[in-house]
């Protein structure tokens, strides 16, 4: 008789494993369809974030109370996981009852002691009560739908935590009914047990149920157990539940960098710039799609989905993997790319006839409630709008919260417009034209002509690189296209000359010899114009003699010290903040004490100085140092910062849709009571400038730059 009990066990427990495994080689499959990206072997470092960000949650916990939650899961499933295979073990050898043996149980062996059988029974009716508690408030507080982050609805999410929920309901049964049956034969007291917290109390209060109905209702606890089990275990690498097994890789193939680079493309090699296919993404990308666990912390901090805009990073993410998963598995199937493959005429075939992943040619949609369908889920599932591709500062902010460590929403982002600006020659916006062309022609995005570039030091003695001869200059000073040609970034660049020449720092400025670093052009999907500049800039930079560059813009920051890399550009860089933060330090700068300027202070962190180069410290320790200033938090600072809307190339763009991103960050500023706003970046400069502008007629609250505070007190 049980031998039948067994053999059904073996057959669903076999058909789990099939139909789990064939899932998972689709996932890989669909992962090693992206395009190549290598990765840096640095196994010590990749296990230890394994560790740190998996099992001690680092990230997770950031959110205390989701995080507390996802401890619970997290570590309920392992815990508990120890029972499930007990439970497909119990059922497997069921079938040795036909021959007076004792089907497999942890407490039936001989060599565990008792008291280590107690504490795994208490660890499971204790973890299992928790996340049973647990998934009530998560479901709860998605059926409601009063937390914006877990919006829409996800279908998706609800089932598996119904399918969670349902386990350890039917955990209760079985073992509930099981403890009943323990107390009738005798094998335990009738009382409360510690070690049975839960299910002893499910025993007694059935006490007077006949032991029969309770022999069956065990019977039923167990197959509906077992079969919420293995149906779990079915639906896991189809669902959203696929981040339990993708995390974990993801988490080891990081990238190291704070936010991913973007890859640069061989020209002379290429022949299709940028992506409109899933499969143009890199494995990495895809992964990145897996690994998502559509918690929404991202989408609760993006200043474009905060603004109204149609942008939502998880949403992102999603439809990648609907793309790949749904629309062009198919496509994928066919050809299963493997890393390396050259765009063979196959593949082309394959890509051409693929779903397009950027949607393009649609009416503009204007909100992200146009994204989503009246009954919850996203509208155009599976796509990307071209108004959710423009809407992206690049600001990191999405990388910076992900628990799980994506980091590929704003470089993805970059690629599509790519597609837009160099293959497609259309859907995207068209004041874009005269930036590319400024930075064309005159090296600058607002086209000032390159002759003028050193104007702005005029009767400043500013000592130019090219008087140097073979004097090594201790740093070069890049100045960067705003400060060289905007009328208030020019007073930022003064006001730093009088430092510089105050500490008697040996500097030179480039004068017409520099052009813009191809930042914005590469923010906003020119790679070509981009890498025209980059291999401009780095071959003239690698002719001077300087031993460090420090610039005042973190975007040319940036390029000089990450981005510069692939072309060749190896330079120990600065941001002017950190400079005058060191000569203060060092004492080779000194502050005026008889100048006290009183002056309320709050610091706003520009996302290439801040997320990007994780450099927080230094502009906050300059301010406490000087005389009559005190200094005010925002709400979001630091990592949490808040973008000013200018990255991603959004500083030459109209910002038509929603609201806009400065005025949101203004009133963030406004609402500390400063008197003064600092930054360190001339794009945050304008942005604020322009919102304090909209905000207060007579500009009572000041916009300035640490330069600029620091100037005024010396
Ligand atoms: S990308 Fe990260 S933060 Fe955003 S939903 Fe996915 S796991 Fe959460
Ligand atoms: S980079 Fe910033 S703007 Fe772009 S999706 Fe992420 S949070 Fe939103």
């Amino acid at each position: 008789m049980f031998i039948l009990y067994s053999t059904v066990v073996l057959a669903l427990v076999a058909f789990t494993i099939f139909f789990t495994f064939t899932a998972l080689q689709q996932v890989v499959a669909m992962v090693r369809a992206g395009t190549p990206e290598p990765l840096t072997h640095q196994w010590q470092d990749r296990a230890l974030s394994v560790l740190v960000m998996v099992f001690g949650q680092k990230k997770v916990l950031e959110d205390r109370s989701y995080g507390f939650m996802h401890f619970w899961y997290l570590y309920g499933f392992l815990i508990l996981g120890i029972g499930h295979l007990e439970l497909v073990l119990f059922g497997l050898t069921r079938f040795t009852q036909d021959f007076g043996y004792h089907p497999f149980l942890y407490r039936h062996l001989p060599f565990l002691p008792a008291t280590f059988i107690h504490l795994y029974e208490f660890s499971q009716d204790f973890m299992a009560l928790g996340v049973v508690l647990v998934v009530a408030f998560a479901l709860y507080r998605r059926i409601n739908g009063k937390v914006a982050r877990l919006l829409p609805r996800s279908k998706d999410a609800e089932t598996i935590l119904w399918l969670i929920g349902g386990l350890y309901v039917t955990f209760f049964i079985f073992v509930g009914s099981e403890t009943f049956l323990r107390m009738e034969t005798g094998a335990l007291g009738y009382s409360w047990h510690w070690y049975l917290p839960i299910s002893s109390l499910i025993a007694l209060a059935v006490a007077g149920v006949s032991a029969t109905a309770v022999l069956v209702i065990n019977e039923i606890g167990f197959w509906l157990h077992l079969g919420v089990f293995l149906g779990f275990a079915c639906y896991i690498p189809r669902s959203k539940h696929m981040h339990l097994l993708a995390a974990g890789p993801n988490i080891y193939f990081r990238h190291f960098e704070t936010v991913a680079k973007p890859r640069p493309i061989d020209f002379e090699k290429s022949e299709k710039f940028g992506v409109d296919r899933v499969q143009e993404l890199s494995w990495k990308s895809l992964l990145d799609t897996f690994a998502c666990t559509e918690c929404g912390r991202c989408d609760a901090v993006c200043p474009a989905h905060l603004t109204k805009k149609p942008l939502q990073p998880k949403k992102i993410l999603h439809d990648i993997k609907i793309n790949l998963r749904y629309k062009n598995w198919n496509h994928i199937k066919k050809f299963r790319s493997s890393w390396g493959d050259s765009l063979d005429g196959q593949l082309e075939k394959e890509l051409a006839e693929s779903p397009n992943l950027a949607l393009v040619n649609l009416e503009k949609i204007s909100a992200n409630s146009d994204l989503v369908e009246a009954d919850g889920g996203y509208k155009l599932e599976g796509q990307i709008h071209v108004d959710e591709i423009w809407a992206c500062t690049t600001c990191a902010a999405c990388v910076e919260v992900c628990p799980v460590l994506i980091d590929s929403v704003p470089t993805d982002i970059i690629e599509m417009r790519r597609n837009f600006v160099m293959m497609q020659a259309e859907n995207y916006p068209k004041e874009l034209n005269t930036a590319f062309k400024g930075m064309e022609v005159q090296g600058n995005p607002w086209g000032v002509g390159q002759d003028k570039r050193q104007d702005w030091a005029k009767q400043l003695d500013v000592p130019l690189m090219a008087d140097q001869g073979d004097h090594e200059v201790e740093y070069l000073f890049w100045v960067g296209c705003a400060g060289a040609t905007d009328e208030r970034s020019k007073k930022i660049q003064q006001a730093l000359v009088r430092i510089l020449k105050k500490a008697q720092v040996d500097f030179a400025i480039l004068g017409c010899e520099e052009k813009c670093t191809g930042d914005p052009a590469r923010r906003m999907g020119n790679e070509y114009l981009y890498d025209q500049l980059a291999r401009e800039n780095v071959e003239m930079l690698n002719r001077k003699k300087f031993k460090k560059i420090f610039a005042t813009c973190p975007h040319c920051f940036n390029q000089l010290k990450h981005e510069y890399k692939d072309f060749g550009g190896h330079y120990s860089v600065q941001h002017h903040t950190e400079l005058i933060a060191e000569l203060l330090k060092d004492k080779r700068l000194t502050l005026d004490d008889k100048k006290q300027i009183e002056e309320k202070i709050t610091f706003h962190d520009p996302c290439y100085l801040g997320r990007y180069n994780k450099q927080y410290e230094a502009p906050r320790e300059t301010l406490k140092t000087l005389p009559g200033v005190t200094t005010t938090e925002m709400t979001f600072s630091k990592e949490k910062s808040f973008c000013c809307g200018a990255g991603g190339g959004r500083m030459f763009m109209e910002e038509h849709l929603g609201n806009r991103i400065n005025l949101e960050r203004t009133d963030q500023a406004m609402a500390t009571g400063a008197t003064t706003i600092a930054t360190g970046c001339p794009f945050c400069m304008t942005m604020l400038s322009d919102g304090v502008k909209d905000r207060l007629a007579d500009e009572q609250i000041k916009v300035k730059d640490i330069a600029e505070l620091v100037a005024e007190r010396i």
